[in-house]
């Protein structure tokens, strides 16, 4: 595997893959690797012939009061990890290379996509989407992939970034690939290194949560309320104070009040302790079917 820093660098590794019309595949990362990351990098490995991993922690989708200056960064124990996988090229910029002297453009998918969810003004805020659309485009140009691979564990990111994508006609495929999780059923975040033993604990409320939303779909709920309360009542049994659990349309983050055979994203965002951590699962109810065959999606 090879380590590069620069741009130029970069682009030199890629060209003769490029001329050979060798499939390049991008996994955008900000590192701590995990298995979440992991089965990125595994999947690019499956389906593209190049697999390059970028690892930047990108300060512009940080707010003011976020944990920029504490995200755990590990870059050799990376770069150890990600050899293993067989990655080819791990792509590791500096801030100043990413946002030279002078930089004033940004990318911004506007409406709904990004003004709910993560990206209402009292959560992320709308500007942490637009510091995500932004980075990724310059990712993406500086790449040129094939296929760029990104977690469902951040949902609404990869509907934005499948957004963009469309809107700006980026010749690139996206795919969103499954959560991974402990067996507890807590979702791998780089954050959960912030967690206390005893955090730890408390913080698998969200996944247990998110089950119970999935329980009740299953079991005949008829309103995304009943699934929203569901989550909310494990959250509050465990003792966290959810900053959000919404559902909404898994297509477009719309509103649904009725479960009606659209697939159904519930979504948690939550502070434990110093994590702010997010979750969530789908749940695609069975279309015209009794209330009671409602299909449970596994988490
Ligand atoms: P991050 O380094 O946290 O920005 O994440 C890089 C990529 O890994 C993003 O596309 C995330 O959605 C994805 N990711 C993070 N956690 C998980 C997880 N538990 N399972 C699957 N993908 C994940």
């Amino acid at each position: 595997m090879k380590i590069v820093r620069s741009k130029p660098e970069l682009r030199e590794s890629l060209a003769a893959p490029r001329r050979s019309g060798r499939r390049i595949g991008l996994v955008p990362t900000m590192g701590y690797f995990h298995e979440g990351h992991l089965s990125l990098m595994r999947a690019a490995r499956r389906e593209c012939d190049v697999v390059v991993v970028s690892l930047f922690v990108n300060p512009t989708q940080f707010g003011p009061g976020e944990d920029l200056d504490a995200y755990p960064r590990d870059e050799q124990r990376d770069a150890e990890l990600a050899q293993l996988e067989g990655v080819d090229l791990l792509w590791i910029p500096t801030v100043d290379q990413m946002y030279s002297e002078g930089f004033a453009t940004a990318v911004e998918v506007a409406g709904d996509l990004t003004g709910v969810l993560e990206g209402e003004p009292d959560h992320r805020g709308p500007d942490h989407f637009r510091g995500v659309t932004t980075v990724v485009a310059k990712l993406l140009n500086s790449v040129q992939p094939d296929a760029a691979y990104f977690g469902r564990k951040d949902a609404q990111q990869a509907l934005v970034l499948q957004r963009m994508v469309d809107d700006l006609d980026f010749p690139v495929e996206i795919r969103a690939m499954p959560t991974i999780r402990e067996e507890d059923g807590l979702a791998l975040s780089s954050r959960n290194a912030y967690l206390s033993p005893d955090e730890r604990e408390r913080a698998v409320a969200i996944s247990r949560g998110l089950r119970a939303a999935e329980r009740a779909a299953a079991e005949g709920a008829t309103s995304t309320q009943a699934l929203v309360e569901a989550a909310l009542k494990v959250l509050r049994q465990a003792g966290v104070e959810p900053e959000y659990v919404e559902a909404r349309s898994a297509d477009d983050l719309s509103t649904i009040a009725e479960l009606n055979g659209r697939p159904v994203l519930v979504a948690v965002a939550a502070r434990v302790g110093k994590a702010r951590l997010i979750d969530n699962v789908l749940i695609t109810p069975a279309p015209e079917e009794p209330s009671d065959s409602s299909q449970e999606a596994p988490l």
